[in-house]
């Protein structure tokens, strides 16, 4: 019987909530296939910082370390309640980075999906919505502004000042370049780099090295765009995206952005791949204004697991039934809250509900 260790981090807010759900699916994935998924939780952010002192704390490294993957739930808190963490504590500076860095998961990849029959999800006209939105967003995960040297102080004026740069080399570009052009060319072949070369060197040096990278792939198409006007198309014609490609802070927003077309950030999960590990994750955060109420879209997190089937396990098939059993839910009227919009007529559904119709419809599916 083959084997996987997984290390579940719930996390914070709606982290357990939606967890919950994801785990279902996964030991009914398990089961159908005669895999034993190891699963073994792990504290992590600010829930770790009270319980361990640490946002990241040594034994949840070591779960990490020898799991064959790592699913995470949202971290962090509201703005009023991350004050009782010193600011280095705070979840994302010290859990979501460090463990960026620690397995240098550079890669981040953030699918935009909603199919036609569900455009009343989206805050967007049917009109504009056409077939659908499909498209992924490939975020360099490691580098950039997030990761740049950061100085503060008082300046020669005696006013507080601060520094954080925004730092690249060719190789961290060139590498998700490549995995940029790799997913184009599974896809339609067209890739969007987004960009600010009118203003930013960093983006002159990305550009550049985007084009060199390229020059093996002359089957794709690459299109540059800034990102300002970027932000802009995702609202007015998000049917001309298939593959985006961006630097990290760019990659944050815009990506918000996207659930925002979709109709909320309950539906953008994520894969984050390193070149010996990965972990997956909604790509929203732990959602303070609505956790403990089981109101919680768990799309998202079941996504990130339908992603660690297909990228960590190989299981292709597994994973197609996964978002086909989601979809199927909503395709049958079912709607959580996040997704309702007045006049449209749903069948509302708290968080537990969803899971359970998913693992029923995935259960219906060959695999
Ligand atoms: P958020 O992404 O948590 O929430 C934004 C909005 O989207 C809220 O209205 C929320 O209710 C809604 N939402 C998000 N996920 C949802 C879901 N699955 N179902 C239904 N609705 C959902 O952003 P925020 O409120 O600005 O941040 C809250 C905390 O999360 C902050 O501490 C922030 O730093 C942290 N954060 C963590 C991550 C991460 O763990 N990778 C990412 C982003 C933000």
């Amino acid at each position: 019987m083959t084997s996987y260790k997984i290390a579940l981090l719930d996390g914070d807010g709606i982290g357990p909530e939606i967890m919950a759900e994801a785990v279902k699916v996964l030991e009914l994935v398990g089961e159908r296939n005669n895999i034993n998924f190891e699963l073994t939780y792990g504290s992590f952010g600010a829930c770790a910082y009270f319980e361990h002192g640490h946002a990241f704390p040594e034994q949840t490294k070591a779960l990490c370390d020898s799991a064959d993957a790592i699913l995470k739930g949202p971290i962090g808190l509201s703005h009023e309640e991350s004050k009782k963490i010193p600011l280095d504590m705070q979840p994302e500076r010290g859990a979501l980075l460090p463990m960026r860095r620690r397995y240098n998961t550079f890669a981040n990849f953030r699918p935009v999906f909603l199919p036609k029959g569900l455009a009343h999800f989206s805050p967007l006209k049917p009109s504009i919505i056409g077939e659908g939105i499909n498209f992924i967003i490939i975020r360099e995960l490691v580098g950039g502004l997030y990761f740049g040297s950061k100085e503060t102080g008082i300046n020669e004026h005696g006013k507080r000042f601060v520094k954080e740069s925004l730092e690249y080399d060719e190789d961290q570009i060139a590498r998700i370049a490549q995995v940029a052009f790799e997913t184009a060319m599974k896809r339609k072949k067209v890739l969007h780099n987004i960009h600010k070369s009118n203003v930013l060197k960093s983006s002159v040096l990305w550009n550049e090295v985007i084009d060199e990278i390229g020059q093996d792939y002359p089957e794709v198409e690459i299109k540059h765009i800034l990102v300002d006007a970027a932000a802009t198309y995702l609202c007015l014609n998000p049917g001309q995206f298939d593959v985006m490609v961006m630097e990290n802070m760019f990659g944050d927003i815009l990506s918000d952005q996207a659930g925002g077309i979709l109709g909320s950030l309950g539906l953008m999960p994520s894969a984050c791949i390193g070149p010996d590990k990965a972990y997956y994750e909604p790509s929203h955060g732990s959602a303070p204004d609505i956790a403990g109420r089981s109101i919680a879209n768990p799309y998202s997190m079941i996504g990130s697991v339908a992603m660690m089937l297909e990228m960590s396990f190989k299981m292709e098939k597994e994973a197609k039934n996964c978002w086909h059993a989601m979809q199927s839910v909503f395709s049958q009227g079912y709607s959580t809250p996040d997704l309702s919009k007045p006049g449209v007529d749903v069948r509302m559904i708290d968080t537990q509900s969803f899971g359970n119709l998913v693992v029923n419809e995935l259960a219906k599916l060959e695999c």
